[in-house]
């Protein structure tokens, strides 16, 4: 096992990994930027370098700081959290080419999902259902353009090659905007992603947004741990999320999920990573694959009792799973509201100095944040500041402790999003379950937002 882990990352992920490092006996750096001298994770930490001023790409997106700071500190291994250079196969390379171990896949499995074309050709072959769209990227030739989506049949969504974070897609409904959006969404992709490629899909007009987690060893083993509901969303951005997710049948969510492991052992995938569905009448379809821990991953760690990030950090380590699919059993429901420093009317961020934090505790509440009393939060990053998790035996019980969570918490000196989780947990339609991803935008609508 490492005796030393860089923590490449900066807020609740960063305290989190700290914290996994911790427990399993694992010294770990952390790297901060000017901006974040007074986080938490840094005033714990066995070693805190401050590695640039705040504009990410001088700081946490620096991979010649990053590594040189793994190389003074004598750190082993590098986590790279989610986000900045997670699934930046590039990192990935120059970290394993510099003698260190990336905590993640290989820089190959990265480079084919983080290519949405090939991402979707690679299940297509592993037996894993798409979204029925182009064979790969669309060609220039507007008359096939017209004939693939006549094929696939309107609305479609035309999607980057290179996109995420909910970006680089344009919904087309008729034929006579159909070669103009994808000329936008080239020209857009070309220069938010370096890559013009764009690729046609089926616009599902109704889905819920589900997920399974996996977890690999690249010794062909190889197991999922369940899913999790992603579709309370506001463009695109998740703000809730649950598992198991409610009113799918087992035995649907089971051949889906043998279809996940199967494909990581067939692709000699290693680490832990989540394939995306849209689900709609009882079907999934494919939308893409992260190869790296996700913001939501500790719903599946309540309902599990399995620790994700110690599974990356000893999967990195080359142990084998310690587990088969059988061992794996689901306990109970978790629900994830994600706290935002933000205006819970308006949505603009909200940074600046909390006077006030109070966290809420009881049975079956998870708090991941590093925010404190009097902790500035900085204007420079994503506005999400922490996450409330909670358990229970049902959703029922999970959502009435989420509820009391939400009104023990107060956060005071900056606006945050937990007035309008706190709506949310009593909304009709939510708590019944089983909203689709355009249920949130509609609610706001309704009332006014
Ligand atoms: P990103 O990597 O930018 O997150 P995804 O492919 O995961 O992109 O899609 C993000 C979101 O966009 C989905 O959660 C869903 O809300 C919407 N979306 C993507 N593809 C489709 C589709 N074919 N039909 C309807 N909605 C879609």
């Amino acid at each position: 096992m490492f005796k030393k882990i860089l923590i490449a990352n900066r807020g609740e992920i960063a305290l989190r990994i700290q914290r996994a490092c911790r427990e399993m006996g694992i010294k770990s750096v952390v790297v901060y930027s000017e901006a974040d001298r007074d986080a938490k994770y840094v005033k714990l930490a066995d070693e805190a370098v401050c590695i640039g001023p705040a504009p990410s790409i001088k700081s946490y997106l620096s991979m010649p700081a990053i590594i040189a700071t793994a190389e003074v500190t004598d750190a082993e291994a590098i986590h790279p959290g989610y986000g900045f250079l997670s699934e930046n196969a590039d990192f990935a390379e120059r970290v394993e080419r510099s003698g260190f171990t990336f905590i993640g896949p290989t820089s190959e499995n990265i480079r084919m999902m983080g290519d949405k074309v090939s991402a979707k050709q690679a299940m297509i072959k592993a037996g894993v259902p798409c979204v029925p769209g182009s064979e790969g990227a669309l060609p220039d030739d507007p008359k096939e353009i017209i004939r693939i989506a006549r094929q696939v049949g309107y609305p479609v969504i035309i999607k980057a090659a290179g996109g995420g974070g909910g970006r680089g897609m344009r919904v087309v409904h008729t034929e006579a905007a159909l070669v103009n959006a994808v000329q936008m969404t080239r020209t857009e992709a070309g220069a938010a992603f370096g890559n013009p490629e764009v690729y046609m899909e089926k616009f599902l007009e109704n889905p819920r947004h589900v997920e399974i987690q996996v977890l690999a060893d690249g010794h062909k083993n190889a197991v999922w741990l369940g899913e999790r509901d992603c579709s309370m969303q506001r463009r695109h951005q998740k703000i809730i999320e649950e598992a198991p997710a409610p009113g799918i049948p087992r035995r649907t969510i089971e051949k889906v999920g043998d279809r996940c492991a199967a494909a990581c052992r067939k692709m000699g995938y290693r680490g832990a990573g989540t394939f995306e569905f849209l689900y709609e009448n009882g079907e999934f379809y494919f939308i893409e694959m992260n190869t790296r821990v996700q913001v939501e991953h500790p719903v599946t760690e309540m309902v599990t009792g399995i620790d994700i990030v110690q599974m990356q950090i000893r999967i990195a380590a080359g142990e084998k799973l310690p587990f088969t699919q059988r061992n794996i059993e689901m306990r109970g429901h978790a629900i994830e509201c994600r706290i935002n420093a933000e205006d819970p009317v308006k949505f603009v961020p909200s940074p600046g100095r909390i006077t006030t934090w109070h966290a809420p505790g009881g049975p079956g509440v998870r708090v991941d944040s590093h925010a404190y009393t009097n902790y500035f939060v900085p204007p420079h990053y994503d506005s999400m500041i922490g996450k409330i998790i909670c358990h229970g035996d049902t959703r029922e019980q999970a959502l009435a402790r989420m509820r009391i969570a939400l009104s023990e918490t107060v956060i005071e000196g900056i606006q945050t999003n937990v007035p309008l989780h706190r709506e949310l947990m009593v909304d009709a339609k939510f708590v019944e379950g089983g909203t689709s991803i355009h249920y949130l935008e509609g609610w706001m609508a309704q009332h006014k937002r």
